[in-house]
């Protein structure tokens, strides 16, 4: 990592510091959090801990970036050279960013290195090339003798709140739409996982943002709690569980502010028995155990018909057992572990509540492996529809198997959860595939296939999954208002109708 967002070294542990108005600085009470590794326990860096002054003083610094337009007065095609220019620097250091991110999440490495920082290169530069198709809409003359121009504009201040299972990533998901459209920022990484955030403001003032426009602030609930009271704070843009949700739309209710909200999952991954097994066993593998089942569109209900259950269930606790977890550095290494202890014992606890379903694999910590937050692969069946373990986010390798008997019970099977971010159908019929994807009530719906989203396609739940969506050109307009300008064009001889509200008739 760089000097410059270094406070000291305490022998191989670095203490970080926060971007404020493009310096570095620290947190005013001084305040430090541990960033652990969550394979070996080590400590591998401190963090500020941001308080509700820092991140007024983080507010402020965005504020007065937004107001004297040092950013949204740059043509687009400036603020899309700058976007550029930064995805190349991480381009450029794609290989030190996911060493980083693996280190501090505990991913594997062939996930940071070909998954997450590629996307978040492809990412940046998508909303640069949006960012200069920044339009209005339709101008004409509505009203006799004026003409209205609809301008799209930036929301002014945004705060950017980021879960920790994909931290680079979930960032740049939020940071790239918002700055392309000429906003300023205050991103707020996880507490967990703010080194490649920290990594991502030094690239971002390398690459020319002006000071002031992107701010970072680390720490946890408070500061996070006093990004969304902050009455100068225009909108909140929130990645992470949906009872945090819940917490940042009571608190962010006193100013009213616009909400983004990118929550939970509990997808279901429907196999017809007219599907190809192989690809369909193949796909819930990854789909349930990409990210050790840290992922919100995660496959951790898999509904199979009742024809072809048994042989799903043979195929799928083979290629299960094939999983290798371990160490994230290793390329062969398929599942890390979870992200921290109290996630691990989080998982657990949901195991051991799931009163009469089979843990048909897994439901320990694998042996061998002394240190980290490990937890084995697990596949669960028989588990009560509306049992805990059927119907709540588990975020770890935790996977329910249930069959149903046709359409319809696949479908309301399918849609009896409170979440609705992601789901997906598996068969050979396309009439049938067609069917079901209308009838599911999730904001995407996958046809043989699970997990796959690009720059272009929104990505956004329903129900308690939230609303708004992340990534296309969606999410760009996600950080824009519009705002009708009213011109009258006729001058004197004019005599509109509202005119005519106040004295005599003529
Ligand atoms: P979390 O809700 O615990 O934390 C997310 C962020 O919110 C962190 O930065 C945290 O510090 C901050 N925060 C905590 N309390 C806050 C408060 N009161 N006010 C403001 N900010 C607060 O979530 P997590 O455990 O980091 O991430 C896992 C969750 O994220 C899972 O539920 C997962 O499904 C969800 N997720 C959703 C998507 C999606 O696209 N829908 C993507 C990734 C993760």
């Amino acid at each position: 990592m760089a000097k410059s967002a270094m406070l000291e070294r305490k022998g191989s542990v670095e203490k970080t510091r926060m971007l404020i108005d493009g310096r570095w600085v620290g947190a005013v009470k001084a305040g430090a959090r541990k960033i652990v590794n969550p394979a070996t326990e080590e400590v591998i860096a401190e963090a500020c801990e941001a308080g509700a002054s820092d991140v007024d003083r983080a507010v402020r610094a965005a504020k007065g970036a937004f107001e004297d337009g040092r950013w949204s007065g740059k043509t687009p095609g400036e603020r899309a050279a700058v976007l550029w220019k930064l995805a190349g620097l991480m381009e450029e250091n794609a290989g030190r960013l996911a060493e980083l991110e693996s280190r501090n999440a505990g991913k594997p490495i062939k996930l940071a290195k070909d998954g997450d920082i590629p996307f978040a290169v492809d990412n940046l530069r998508f909303f640069a090339g949006i960012a200069r198709g920044l339009d209005g809409l339709a101008s004409a003359e509505y009203s006799g003798g004026a003409t209205s121009v609809l301008r799209r504009e930036p929301v002014g201040v945004v705060g950017l709140i980021a879960p920790w299972n994909y931290p680079l990533m979930m960032s740049v998901w939020k940071a790239a739409p918002a700055l392309a459209a000429g906003n300023t920022a205050v991103l707020k990484p996880s507490e967990l996982t703010p080194l490649t955030t920290i990594e991502f403001g030094r690239l971002a003032q390398e690459a020319g943002l002006p000071d002031g426009v992107l701010n970072i602030v680390t720490g946890g609930e408070t500061a996070g709690k006093a990004i969304t009271e902050h009455p100068d704070v225009a909108m909140v843009s929130f990645t992470g569980d949906t009872a945090t949700g819940r917490k940042i739309m009571g608190q962010a209710a006193a100013s009213l502010k616009r909400l983004h909200f990118e929550l939970g999952g509990k997808a279901p991954f429907v196999v017809f028995e007219d599907a190809d097994l192989d690809a369909a066993v193949n796909g819930a593998v990854v789909a349930a155990f990409v990210n050790a089942g840290q992922d919100c569109t995660a496959a951790t209900r898999v509904l199979v018909q009742a024809q072809v259950y048994k042989k799903f269930q043979e195929a799928f606790l083979e290629k299960v057992s094939q999983l290798r977890v371990g160490d994230p550095k290793s390329p062969k290494t398929d599942m890390g572990p979870l992200i921290s202890r109290d996630q691990l014992e989080r998982v657990e606890g949901f195991l051991r509540r799931a009163k009469g379903a089979k843990i048909l694999c897994g439901g320990d910590r694998p042996a061998g492996l002394a240190k980290g937050f490990f937890h084995s692969p697990t596949v669960v069946a028989d588990a009560a529809f509306d049992s805990e373990i059927m119907q709540s986010e588990v975020f770890g390798p935790v996977v329910c198997l249930q069959s149903f008997r046709d359409e319809a019970d696949a479908v309301a099977k399918a849609n009896g959860v409170a979440y609705g971010l992601a789901s997906s159908v598996w068969t050979s019929n396309v009439q049938k595939a067609f069917r079901v994807s209308a009838k599911l009530q999730f904001g995407t719906v996958w046809i043989n296939d699970h997990l796959p989203l690009t720059s272009e396609t929104p990505h956004g739940g329903v129900k308690q999954s939230g609303f708004g969506k992340d990534l296309s050109a969606c999410a760009f307009q996600e950080y824009t208002t519009l705002k009708h300008v009213m011109i009258e064009t006729t001058g004197a001889a004019r005599k509109p109708w509202h005119y005519t509200v106040f004295g005599d008739p003529a």
